[in-house]
């Protein structure tokens, strides 16, 4: 079953002139897979990846999620979507630096209250330790080291069950142990969990162990 569905995408910029950066995009990506998107600096990796994720909403063509069209969906609609589907992994973390890496993760949970806080905080401890934090739950995020506070914010991106996992360049940040980590992570979410995992990724490594690679040039899916 495609879990992702993309047809006929065009997307432009208008400042400071109008420049088309993604043309006649078409994809899919089947539910469980891992999926990495390559290609050269400004290729549209990041742009493609922001309309998936439904925070950019200015686009041609169509977009299906979970049999759900996204093109012409109310913001609302779509911020509720991505809440209960789509975890982000962002290449800085955006932790809140001030609250502890358990907060930081039960945040987006008690956000939905779909549970009550006790039982967001028993799964928030689960997934630092399927990560290998637990033991800086109940540290300020600003204290914990780069590597540390990606793995936070991974765990924070698992915490609502999402079906997909979106990262742009999740592991740019990190020295090649952290981001072998979150690779067998990625890895082991999609195939013992069924999960489905796209990522922007400099990495050819991680790109080749993937289930399928969406290779961008200027804008375009190339074979
Ligand atoms: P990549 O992630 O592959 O490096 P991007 O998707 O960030 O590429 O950018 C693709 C192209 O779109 C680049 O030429 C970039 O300069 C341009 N671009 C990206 N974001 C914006 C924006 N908000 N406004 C104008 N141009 C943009
Ligand atoms: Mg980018």
């Amino acid at each position: 079953m495609n879990l992702i569905e993309v047809r006929n995408i065009n997307k432009y910029f208008y400042q400071p002139t109008k420049m088309q950066v993604l043309n006649n995009v078409d994809l899919d990506i089947e539910k469980g897979h891992f999926v990495s998107i390559t290609g050269k600096s400004g290729s549209g990796k990041s742009t493609l990846l922001y309309l998936l994720s439904t925070m950019d909403t200015d686009f041609e063509g169509s977009i299906r999620i979970n049999s759900e069209e996204m093109q012409g969906k109310r913001n609302r609609w779509l911020a509720d979507f991505r809440n209960h589907h789509i975890g982000f992994v962002f290449q800085f973390h955006y932790l809140l630096p001030e609250f502890t890496a358990l907060r930081n993760v039960m945040l987006p949970a008690l956000k939905l209250a779909r549970y009550p806080p006790a039982e967001i905080e028993h799964r928030a401890m689960d997934l630092l330790q399927l990560l290998g934090v637990d033991a800086q739950a109940n540290k300020r995020a600003s204290l914990l080291s780069g590597g540390q506070q990606q793995r936070v914010a991974i765990a924070r991106a698992l915490i609502n069950e999402p079906l997909i996992i979106m990262g742009d360049e999740p592991t740019g940040n990190l020295d090649s142990q952290n981001a072998a980590i979150v690779f067998d992570l990625f890895r082991q979410l999609s195939s013992e969990r069924g999960q489905t995992i796209l990522t922007v990724t400099h990495d050819d490594d991680f790109a080749r162990r993937s289930d399928k690679v969406i290779h961008l040039v200027d804008g375009r899916i190339a074979d």
